[in-house]
Order: C-alpha cells, then sequence, then structure tokens
C-alpha cells in the first residue's frame, strides 16, 4: 500500500477510460463531470486496485450512456421525443472516517431483477465478446481488501425523461485515522 492522492489517482484514471473508450469507438460521445473535495487527506491503498476499480466503473458508466443514447434514437421515433446527453459523473469526498468516489451516470439503470446478481463473478448482460462480467467482482472484491465498501443505487429507464434514469456506484474507502 502507498499514500495516494485519490483525487489525483482518479482523475488520471478517468482520463485512462475516457481516452481508451474513444479510440476504440470514434463515435464515442459522453458529457463527463467532475467534482473533487480538494480537502481529502491522503489515504493508504493499493493505487493500482484502486485505479482498476474506477476504470471498471467508469467503463460501465459510458457502456450504459451508449445504450441509452442508441434506446433514446428510437423512443424519439416512437412519440416521446427527448434531446438526451449522456452524462457520467465523477466525484469524491470526505465522509466521516471515508472517503467516497462516486461514479454517476445516466444510462437506462439496473432492473431490479438483476440489480442483487451484478457483483457475481461471470454475471454479464452484454453480448459474447463484449463483457467478461468480471469487473463488478473484482472491484467488490478490491474495495473490501481495503476495508471499504461497494454500493449501487439504481433508477431503471421506463420511458423516464431524460435525466431521471441511471446509476451511481459508491465506493467508501477508510482513512484509517482515528477520530
Ligand atoms: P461486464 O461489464 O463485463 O458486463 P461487470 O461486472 O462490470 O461486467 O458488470 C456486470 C453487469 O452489471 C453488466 O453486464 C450490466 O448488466 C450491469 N451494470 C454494471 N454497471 C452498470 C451501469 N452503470 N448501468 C447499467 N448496468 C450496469
Ligand atoms: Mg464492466
Amino acid at each position: 500500500k502507498e499514500l495516494t492522492d485519490i483525487n489525483k489517482l482518479t482523475d488520471e484514471y478517468l482520463r485512462l477510460a475516457y481516452h481508451g473508450l474513444r479510440a476504440k469507438d470514434k463515435s464515442f460521445n459522453a458529457t463527463l463531470n467532475t467534482s473533487f473535495d480538494e480537502s481529502l487527506e491522503k489515504i493508504e491503498v493499493i493505487p493500482q486496485d484502486i485505479g482498476r476499480v474506477i476504470l471498471n466503473l467508469i467503463t460501465n458508466a459510458f457502456y450504459a450512456c451508449t445504450e441509452r443514447s442508441r434506446s433514446a434514437v428510437s423512443e424519439k421515433k416512437l412519440h416521446q421525443p427527448e434531446n438526451y446527453e449522456p452524462t457520467v459523473s465523477v466525484s469524491t469526498k470526505k465522509s466521516n472516517n471515508n472517503v467516497l468516489i462516486t461514479v454517476e451516470d445516466n444510462g437506462n439503470g439496473i432492473p431490479q431483477a438483476i440489480v442483487d446478481k451484478i457483483f457475481q463473478p461471470f454475471f454479464t448482460t452484454k453480448p459474447t465478446g463484449q463483457g467478461t462480467g468480471l469487473g463488478l467482482s473484482l472491484s467488490y472484491d478490491i474495495i473490501k481488501a481495503h476495508g471499504g465498501i461497494i454500493n449501487v443505487e439504481t433508477k431503471q429507464n421506463e420511458g423516464l425523461p431524460a435525466g431521471k434514469a441511471g446509476t451511481e456506484f459508491i465506493i467508501s474507502l477508510p482513512t484509517n485515522k482515528a477520530v
């Protein structure tokens, strides 16, 4: 473990994800919002592992936005014109003795029927070759090994106006400092 600036680490992996996805798919486009709590103190983590988790969550978030973009096009053909702006928001903040990293998207959300399964190894809803189903399971293990937790809040898109649906993953890492 190393004493790590979580803001710097998050920013670094955010860029990695964004540019990686752009390189793979030239039509890829999404708005990225960031909000970093500048008062965060450095914490002891394995930076590559936490970076991997951030990369997984952001990749999933962008994928969800891309999917929603596709369905927005067909919704428009029906009777629900909407201006969908794919948006991923990443933030850090301090909460008691924890550092929180949140990754939020305005994609389609996760159906209630599968939300309990997403952290299981090999669970994926992506077409063959597009997902291993290991990203969240690995992320869960990494965060647990750091003494933290990872939570998800999601609102499924059921013809809701853009912006009302989406998913938020919240990583909570202990600062391991006495109060
Ligand atoms: P993979 O990305 O390879 O499918 P993950 O473990 O990263 O594997 O995610 C498992 C599943 O959880 C995804 O296939 C998808 O169904 C769901 N999921 C994860 N993140 C999101 C998200 N941001 N929005 C909607 N669904 C998601
Ligand atoms: Mg994934």
